[in-house]
């Protein structure tokens, strides 16, 4: 069968397929340290499953509408206004399968053929081929020596085609979180260029003090106008495969999204809409409890790699650490050949840091145990002392 140009262009995400290969090497017996997927360790909250199995045993387990369920769109337009603030209808909120839906959808339903969509780097893996699915061209923005965002190098690169900016804060796969002022300059740009801002806050939740968490939305009331949101209930409520997550912005385009979702994928799940609708409504106390033990292995993973003389830059949010490996490079221009050494020789799975713009450093989740963080770290000293 011939396969399409589009779909011939397209990686396989570089995350889930190392952490496909990891998980077919330990369920083959070899003992792994798996840092490569950033998936909370933590089961939903009990207010969530009880949630999901009432649905199943209520027998209505049907389609919902394609843009979800009035509940929950009531329910997240109400949660917007109270952590972006400003009024929210449902009507700007469309349901969707993840996070991931939500942006494909955006992204499908704002650019085509012939924009450019700036991505600061370093950036998660995902952008740029959803881009390219939709017939954008991903235009890479370099970010500062500390890995925030360079607003002189972002003004720098747009042309008369740059439609839009992809905002990840916190960001995946740095930890950096944009401060107040970063983000109202970028507002002023985008306006400037009457540009888009697809605000991926995902990780808004997972922030450990030194900076709070700001949307756009919070910065400038001329934001609101040109972002659209992505998040969802993955991270924050470890969520991962119950699949459900939104797009909140203005209403032709949340309009534009649920009629393309219609034909595409139609509703969104219905029993993990009525999981993440008691997340929202009963805010459980393990979303508070996760994000403190995130802390803790933060501390303790950013420490060890420094003490193991790896530039690291602190993360302030997510669940990853980015150290720089450039030293342990033995002459390879990204750090691939350094990841796949490591596992062969002391079974630890990390990302190289060229699936996110940043080859000389590699990625680490820290969404698993302490005795694994600590396990890695014994095991990366030994690698890097036979290096
Ligand atoms: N954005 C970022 C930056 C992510 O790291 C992820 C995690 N996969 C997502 C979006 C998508 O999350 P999900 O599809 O699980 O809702
Ligand atoms: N966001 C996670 C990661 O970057 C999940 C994997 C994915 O969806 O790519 O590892």
């Amino acid at each position: 069968m011939n396969i399409s140009a589009r779909a011939r262009g397209i990686e396989l995400s570089v995350t889930l397929a190392l952490d496909a290969r990891a998980k077919a090497l330990m369920a083959a017996g070899r003992d792994l340290v798996n840092m490569a997927v950033g998936e909370p360790d933590f089961a939903a909250p009990p207010e969530v499953q009880g949630a999901a199995i009432e649905r199943v045993r209520s027998g209505n387990v049907r389609y919902t509408a394609a843009a979800g369920t009035p509940e929950l769109r009531a329910a997240l337009a109400r949660h917007l206004e109270a952590t972006r603030g400003g009024p929210w209808t449902a009507n700007q909120v469309v349901v969707c399968h993840s996070a991931k839906h939500a942006l494909s959808g955006a992204i499908l339903a704002l650019f085509q053929e012939g924009d450019e969509v700036l991505v600061p780097l370093p950036a998660w893996v995902s952008y740029d081929e959803i881009l390219r699915i939709a017939g954008a061209r991903p235009v890479h923005v370099p970010g500062r020596a500390d890995l925030g965002p360079d607003l002189a190098a972002v003004a720098a690169a747009i042309t008369p085609r740059t439609r839009g900016i992809l905002l990840n804060s916190p960001c995946n796969p740095t930890g950096y979180v944009w401060s107040k002022g970063e983000l109202a300059a970028l507002v002023e740009l985008a306006e400037a260029k009457d540009l888009v801002i697809l605000s991926d806050e995902i990780y808004r939740r997972l922030v450990y003090g030194e900076r709070p968490f700001a949307s756009p939305l919070e910065v400038s009331p001329a934001a609101r106008a040109r972002t659209v949101i992505i998040d969802g209930a993955s991270k924050a409520f470890a969520m991962t495969g119950y699949r459900i997550g939104f797009a909140a912005g203005p209403e032709p385009v949340i309009d534009a999204i649920a009629r393309l979702h219609s034909q595409l994928t139609g509703s969104p799940n219905a029993i993990s809409q009525s999981a993440y609708l008691a997340a929202l409504q009963q805010e459980p106390p393990q979303v508070e409890e996760m994000r403190l033990t995130y802390q803790r292995r933060r501390d303790l993973l950013l420490d060890g790699l420094r003490r193991l003389g790896l530039p690291t830059p602190a993360a302030q949010g997510a669940f990853y650490a980015f150290p720089n490996v450039s030293a342990h490079l033995n002459g390879a221009p990204d750090s691939g050949p350094f990841c796949e050494r490591l596992l062969e020789q002391e079974g630890v799975v990390l990302v190289p840091g060229s699936a996110f713009g940043a080859p000389h450093h590699v990625r680490l989740s820290y969404a698993l145990g302490e005795d694994r963080l600590q396990e890695a770290l014994v095991r990366l000293e030994r690698f890097l002392t036979t290096q």
